[in-house]
């Protein structure tokens, strides 16, 4: 879906968790159509500001705006559409692959969709009938498949994506940048932190972030 003309987020926030302050002075504005890499060595607050975005946690100081709106004028279940978040360990639930590509479905008050669902693990080489799998059987490179998939069955707006290929093997990294290429073109927005190398080289932007700073 295209969003022409609005912006994602402008923000000016700083987090601090019991007096010790993880992020300040953070203004960003991240326009339409974004393909945003952040990097930055581990401890500086890469996480801290998806998660932010994502709105699993609120700012100390400062607002986040999606669309021009602060996030807490957005209900919860809506900007979380709108706006998801992929980590890199995720979590699936259930006992089967089934029961967690039906949760987008559930939460939308649809029926689930085999067909689609079967199509969406087509995107990330899964055949139809991994839709039965277990969970305990799949291998790390499955279960990060799957949740992207989870993920993008309806499309959100922004998709933030916390080191989402780190310990991927190529196929699955390869197979993850096709998706993302392809929905990027579509008008979806990314916001990835990663370290590699040739996904920093992919992104339109790259932003870096130096204990709790953003540099230029
Ligand atoms: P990165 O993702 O860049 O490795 P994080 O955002 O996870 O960094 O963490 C940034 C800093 O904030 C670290 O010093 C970390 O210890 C601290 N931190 C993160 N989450 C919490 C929390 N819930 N409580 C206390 N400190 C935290
Ligand atoms: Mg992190």
């Amino acid at each position: 879906m295209k969003t022409n003309d609005r912006h994602s987020y402008t923000k000016s926030s700083g987090i601090s968790v019991e007096d010790k302050q993880i992020l300040e002075k953070i203004n960003l504005n991240v326009p339409e159509n974004a393909f945003l890499t952040l990097m930055g060595p581990s401890g500086s607050g890469k996480s801290t500001l998806l998660r932010l975005i994502a709105s699993l946690i609120t700012p100390t100081t400062g607002t986040i705006k999606y669309q021009g709106r602060p996030q807490s004028q957005w209900a919860k279940p809506q900007y979380r559409q709108a706006v998801s978040y992929s980590v890199q360990q995720p979590t699936l639930f259930g006992e089967t692959v089934q029961d967690n590509l039906a949760f987008p479905f559930i939460i939308r008050n649809l029926d689930f969709d085999r067909s689609r669902a079967e199509s969406a693990l087509d995107q990330v080489d899964l055949v139809p009938q991994r839709l039965k799998a277990t969970i305990n059987s799949l291998s790390g490179e499955e279960k990060q498949r799957v949740a992207l998939v989870r993920n993008l069955l309806f499309l959100p707006q922004v998709l933030l994506l916390d080191e989402v290929t780190t310990r991927l093997d190529s196929a699955t990294k390869s197979c993850i940048h096709k998706l993302l290429a392809h929905y990027h073109e579509q008008g979806l927005n990314i916001f990835w932190v990663t370290h590699d190398e040739s996904e920093i080289q992919a992104a339109d932007q790259f932003l870096l972030i130096k204990v709790g700073h953003l540099e230029a």
